[in-house]
């Protein structure tokens, strides 16, 4: 019998780390490198302003505890640059900073669940997820979305599943691992069918700053935090892991309601405390200095995910298409295989690794995602690859 606490040994597995393994294991059977579109992760460098500003808090004693809300100046500098970049006013009481963007979608849960509530996420979704919710012994329940619709998130699918127990609907746009982004109209929808149910909207917004296509001087609704004049039950989860390129320094945040944000300092105190000074240092020159790099890196993405999906095109595969993030959801169905069939025999005879769709919930099956936070000549390899890989079939 196995001693470990149910919390521990019934944690939801994760099928991205099984992939990561079986490439690691690949390459040390084969002695050959593999091509992964696999990370979730920039592979570009922080900007060098950023590295700079922690370096001088470093030498001028930023090694020390901070108020676990986040020192005061990079609350403001939150505050400030999405109270501008939403267009309505954003307080640094509605700020709380966290390690990344994982642990605020934690503290978020946690001012919203009790055990044996149930928190709704769609399928396929960022599976970690499922495992904040596990922690909290809440209860997860999937609404499965249509491929044939192009695994659209709307209204309509959300609301038969609401319960008496339902408090939480968790909302990802841009998409992980779709790229797709929930339209305007649509976020309207959503805010008001959570109000209509008195249900709470948890909205990770990780790669607002990688959306395509958006016109000069336009400004679009991509956030839940656009929809209303206040933040009533929406909870936004940010992090600048993607937009700038930050993924290993954890720094990330939520912004809600200060009623929802005031408890957030005391759950923290038992994981992390607070962030380091120098890192939230860091962060206030990232997202007060030029905004260059992050712009820089959505035109690149743009030009790899074009690049990407006229490869898939020519090789006769379709797709979800992506206006965000940097993912490419692959439709292998007509190869008969499933998608872990098609992701270990990738991987074996052409060395390339992709993630299966059923990573991200069973909806996801007959879908692989393609990551093009990868050079071009990587994406080029990985199209190869695959191609030989059909015509073998
Ligand atoms: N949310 C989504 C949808 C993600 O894809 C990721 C990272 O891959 C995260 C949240 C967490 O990001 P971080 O903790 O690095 O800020």
């Amino acid at each position: 019998e196995s001693a470990l606490s149910r919390t521990a040994s019934q944690y939801p597995p994760s099928a991205i780390r099984g992939v990561f393994d079986r490439v690691a294991e690949q390459e040390r059977l084969s002695g050959e490198p593999v091509v992964k579109l696999t990370v979730g992760e920039p592979d570009f460098d922080s900007p060098a302003h950023v590295i700079e500003a922690a370096m001088d808090s470093l030498r001028a004693g930023g090694t020390r505890y901070t108020p676990n809300t986040g020192i005061v100046e990079l609350r403001e500098a939150v505050a400030r640059h999405y109270g501008q970049r939403w267009g309505r006013d954003v307080l640094p009481d509605n700020v709380m900073i966290t390690a990344g963007g994982n642990e605020a979608l934690l503290l978020a849960m946690s001012v919203i669940l009790d055990p044996g509530d149930e928190v709704l996420v769609t399928d396929p979704a960022y599976p970690n997820y499922l495992g904040q919710a596990h922690l909290l012994k809440a209860q997860t329940v999937r609404i499965p979305l249509e491929p044939s619709d192009g695994f659209r998130l709307t209204a309509e699918l959300v609301e038969p599943m609401i319960s008496p127990r339902t408090k939480l609907l968790v909302l990802n746009s841009p998409s992980n691992p779709l790229g797709t982004v929930i339209a305007p109209q649509e976020l309207e929808k959503l805010v008001e069918l959570a109000e209509r149910h008195g249900i709470y909207i948890l909205s990770d917004e990780v790669y607002d700053r990688i959306i395509f296509g958006a016109q000069v001087g336009v400004q679009r609704v991509t956030s839940v935090a656009q929809v209303r004049p206040d933040f009533g039950r929406t909870l936004v989860v940010n992090s600048l892991s993607k937009s700038h390129a930050m993924t290993g320094w954890r720094l990330g945040f939520v912004i809600a309601d200060a009623r929802l944000v005031a408890p957030m300092p005391r759950l923290q105190e038992g994981i992390v405390g607070c962030l380091p000074e120098f890192v939230q240092r860091a962060a206030v020159a990232a997202l007060d200095g030029p905004d260059a790099s992050t712009q820089d890196m959505l035109a690149r993405y743009e030009r790899r995910r074009d690049r990407l999906i006229r490869g898939v095109t020519d090789l006769g595969l379709g797709y979800v298409r992506p206006d965000g993030a940097f993912y490419l959801f692959v439709d292998v169905r007509g190869t008969g295989l499933t998608s872990a069939e098609f992701t270990d025999r990738l991987l074996h005879e052409q060395r390339v690794a992709v993630v299966p769709g059923t990573a991200f919930g069973e909806a996801g099956e007959g879908f692989v995602r393609l990551s093009y936070a990868a050079g071009e000549e990587t994406i080029d390899s990985a199209l190869e690859g695959i191609g030989m890989f059909l015509a073998s079939l």
